[in-house]
């Protein structure tokens, strides 16, 4: 039997601490889907379809299964017939926000198990919200995100520092 496994996030844009995750998954997961969340009321760099580009092209591995989903995460892995959600916890910091999901999401669905990975020593301080502030100041992030994603991110900041001009 093949477990299927869901990677769910907003991936705003994909970091190595992302990739790095997502490596450690699939060795414990055959089958491991990655989900991209698009929830209109968040503000996002990238649109869902760009970030799930960014994924595709960093890891550039055509056997995992990268999309968007719009609904509940619980409505969506019924929908797909998954019943395990992979997390990632860094530092202490992220245990109440994500105990509080995993509570509530089995709340919604007894059925469904999240499990977490810890992040990787070198990631435990990376999120995709401090790479955003670092290249809007004009920061190296190189060793932070995938080269394809440093190149989009300068060009979209490029373009919101135009439009501010
Ligand atoms: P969300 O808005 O759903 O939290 P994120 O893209 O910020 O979306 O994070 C998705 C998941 O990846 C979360 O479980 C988060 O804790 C985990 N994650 C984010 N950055 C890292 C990292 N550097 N190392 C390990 N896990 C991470």
């Amino acid at each position: 039997m093949t477990k299927l496994a869901v990677y769910p996030g907003s991936f705003d844009p994909i970091t190595y601490g992302h990739v790095d995750l997502i490596k450690r998954a699939r060795g414990v997961f055959d089958n491991l889907r990655i989900a991209v969340a698009v929830n209109p009321r968040k503000k996002t760099l990238f649109s869902p379809e760009e970030r799930v580009e960014l994924i595709r092209e960093s890891l550039g591995d055509d056997k995992i299964h990268v999309e968007t989903f719009s609904d509940l995460l619980v409505q969506y892995l019924t929908r797909i017939g998954a019943k395990v959600v992979v997390r990632g916890l860094r530092a202490i910091s992220d245990f109440d926000y994500e105990f509080s999901m995993a509570i509530t999401n089995r709340n919604l669905n007894a059925d469904i198990e999240t499990l977490f990975l810890m992040a990787s020593e070198p990631y435990i301080y990376l999120s995709s919200s401090m790479v955003k502030e670092i290249v809007y100041f004009g920061g190296d992030v190189s060793s932070m995100v995938p080269p394809y994603v440093l190149r989009k991110m300068q060009e979209k900041m490029s373009a919101i520092q135009t439009d501010h001009l």
